[in-house]
């Protein structure tokens, strides 16, 4: 996601201070088979789910554990009583999930949902061995503009059907926060068929639809969106993969979007898919980044647009390809990503945003930040979604100190050992889920330095940034 910081926005925070005194082996991947219609008229999709799940994780399991994102947006859902008024901006809408007829391995099979999550008893599965679930289930979309919704005729299908867990020694079952991008799973293949509208467009992960039918395909994903709307779509071609700008305007970012590409491949190794789509769609912050697709609000301004652009493709790097517990480490996708835009700049002057003066407005406004937030006090990076008492707090955190961070290093370590470390942790983590340390290994190999006590001072709020007054 992209979130906008500048001096401004700390400032904001100082008026209202009082208001808070996987693996990536074939044949080791589940696989999802969904077969849905999309009843414009109700705002709903009612689909069909099969999982054949693989157990590759070291446990034998008695269960399976599903986010029913939707649920969030039920009344009393997590992202119903937080201020989300931005999203909603028609007014109270709600949405929700409701899952009927489970089976496992063709026989009916016992499940419980309490809020978000849904688990579904199964015989026991070893490691390495599979087994098939199947559901139906039916989405009702809220009308807002949020990674789940409908507004002024664009269906946005962001975590819109039931999503296995991560595992770690047992289902991570985090609720949908409010703050973050609150999402962690592993890799999958799916395959997606879904109806809707002729008269309108469909673009996903897996591509884009024809005459009211998206019939594609995706591996190696960690998630699926899809988004529907009455679309203009522009591509083009850059290294053999297909790039898609969908908007209902006449504006044109494909060369961007091509640019970012082939930049980002350069910097960090090739892009992991076949095609790559941004949509401009109804969202109420920035943009929103899914695998092979992002979402870019249809409200910005043509600098903002940029910006996010580059941002949300950064993230195909970060958090799509090479995956992150996005609830426990959300620096690592966000501050790679915040800090990808600023190498992105600073590689192409003609967008005339300077490295110098990113990193300088990151440390002016985080400087002022915790002075005025915590009493100078640096904080701690390495914390759960769940625990920031607002999105400036995560904001301020995850992105900023994390762009910081990362331009710190480059300098203690050099260009060639960072750039060689960022390199190498996609190589190794590409596909799986990577966390911290495997960040700082990366750059301890790549620099032949022990950086152990220097990361630990940044993730744990003790290393002080100078303060700019
Ligand atoms: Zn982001």
């Amino acid at each position: 996601m992209k979130k906008f910081f500048s001096l401004m926005a700390a400032m904001a925070i100082l008026l209202s201070v009082t208001a808070f005194v996987g693996c990536s082996d074939d044949s080791k991947r589940s696989k999802y088979t969904i077969e849905g219609t999309l009843d414009a008229a109700n705002r709903t999709i009612n689909a069909k789910m099969e999982l054949d799940f693989y157990n590759d994780t070291q446990s034998e399991l008695e269960t399976l554990a599903f986010h029913l994102y939707p649920n969030a947006y039920k009344e009393g859902g997590s992202l119903t009583g937080a201020d989300t008024s931005a999203a909603f901006s028609q007014g109270k809408s709600f949405g929700g999930i409701d899952v009927s007829g489970v089976t496992v391995d063709g026989k009916e099979a016992r499940f419980e949902i309490e809020g978000d999550i849904m688990t579904v008893a199964i015989p026991a599965v070893m490691p390495t061995q599979r087994t098939s679930v199947s559901m139906n289930f039916s989405v009702l979309l809220p009308q807002a503009a949020h990674r789940l919704g409908y507004l002024e005729g664009k269906y946005n299908l962001g975590n819109w059907y039931p999503v296995l867990c991560a595992f770690d020694t047992e289902w991570k079952t985090h609720p949908y926060y409010v703050f973050g991008d609150p999402f962690d799973s592993t890799v999958a293949d799916y395959r997606v068929s879904l109806s809707y509208p002729e008269e309108l467009k469909a673009v996903s992960t897996g591509g884009v639809g024809e005459n009211g039918v998206l019939n594609v395909s995706a591996d190696n994903v960690r998630d699926f969106a899809v988004v529907i709307g009455d679309f203009n779509i522009k591509s083009a071609n850059v290294n053999g993969i297909k790039i898609n700008y969908c908007t209902e305007g006449e504006e044109d970012y494909t060369p961007l979007i091509t640019e970012a590409i082939t930049f980002f491949s350069d910097m960090f190794g090739n892009y992991a898919y076949k095609e790559y789509s941004v949509v401009k769609t109804a969202f109420y912050s920035g943009g929103m980044e899914y695998p092979a697709l992002c979402y870019i609000s249809d409200v910005l301004d043509e600098k903002a647009a940029e910006e996010v652009i580059i941002h949300e493709t950064a993230h195909q790097w970060w958090y799509a390809a090479v995956g992150n517990d996005q609830v426990n480490e959300a620096w690592l996708d966000e501050g790679l990503t915040e800090y990808s835009t600023t190498v992105f700049y600073e590689k192409h002057p003609d967008y005339g945003v300077k490295r110098e003066s990113r990193i300088a407005d990151s440390l002016t406004s985080y400087s002022l930040y915790c002075e005025i937030y915590a009493h100078g006090e640096q904080q701690p990076m390495r914390k759960c979604v769940g625990d920031y008492v607002n999105n400036a707090e995560y904001t301020f955190n995850a992105y900023v100190r994390g762009q910081i961070m990362l331009d710190s290093t480059r300098i203690l370590i050099g260009d060639g050992a960072f750039f060689d470390g960022l390199k190498l942790y996609y190589k190794l983590y590409s596909g799986k889920v990577a966390k911290a340390e495997d960040f700082v290994g990366a750059m301890e190999k790549a620099s032949g330095r022990n950086l152990q006590s220097y990361f630990e001072g940044w993730l744990s709020g003790k290393a002080h940034l100078y303060s700019v007054s």
